[in-house]
């Protein structure tokens, strides 16, 4: 099955221009077989909400909602998170295969240095994924505490940077992973990550990603048909 990696919907990515239910609607109109929601989390969002507390609530409700359309119409819907990191400007974690108590149980995520999200997510048996390096100048973070750099195929980034970053993996025996980052832009790429029928939650493809020396993506450059390459660690 063809999972897009990285997706954003209104109720909780303020940049988003679709809600949770038109998200969803989109990625079965492109061919996808499921997406991992992966709103931003922030600590400027928090700072929006009367507590902590009540930002988690509002954050994984967002999930629900995307995940209950997508068992209405037959999308698949995990649960993942994109956490913008206060150590350093623009950079952006991508966290997959927790479940939503991580996030009650760990809420200031955005606060710790590379190495103890890395930490944290280890011992809940997620995986970390570095989104859409090079980004605004971003660099490649330390690979010794990531799992995988992200191949980003949304518009306004003009390029996924895609040799750079797999030659950059390949060196540092990390994988690679796919996603649109799709905020209801002017175009939605198709794009993603082939993960065994035999997942049924965001932990088997976590596991999958963490374990298998071979991968199999669905890349969209700009303005060129998507197709499918094959990386292997
Ligand atoms: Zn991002
Ligand atoms: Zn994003």
């Amino acid at each position: 099955m063809l999972i897009d990696m990285h997706t954003h919907s209104s109720g909780v990515s303020g940049c988003c221009r679709l809600n949770a239910e038109e998200i969803v609607e989109a990625a079965k109109n492109i061919g996808v077989d499921g997406i991992i929601l992966t709103n931003h989390y922030t600590s400027d969002d928090c700072e929006d909400f009367p507590s902590s507390e009540d930002y988690i609530e509002h954050y994984i409700n967002e999930y629900h909602l995307a995940r209950s359309y997508g068992e209405k119409i037959g999308l698949k819907v995990f649960f993942g998170i994109e956490v913008t990191m206060n150590f350093a400007d623009r950079i952006h974690l991508l966290v997959y295969g927790v479940k939503e108590d991580f996030l009650r149980e760990n809420p200031c995520i955005y606060d710790l240095s590379l190495e103890e999200l890395y930490e944290t997510v280890h011992k809940n048996g997620g995986i970390l994924v570095e989104g859409h390096p090079f980004r605004h100048n971003c660099p490649i973070l330390d690979t010794n505490y990531l799992d995988a750099l992200e191949i980003n195929c949304h518009p306004l980034y003009k390029d996924t940077h895609y040799d750079v970053l797999y030659h950059a993996a390949k060196e540092a025996g990390v994988m690679l992973t796919c996603g649109s980052d799709y905020h209801g832009d002017t175009y939605r790429a198709e794009c993603g990550v082939y993960i065994p029928d035999t997942a049924k939650t965001i932990k088997d493809i976590a596991d999958y990603i963490k374990n298998t020396d071979v991968i199999k993506l669905r890349v969209q450059e700009i303005n060129c048909e998507p197709d499918e390459r094959e990386y292997r660690r």
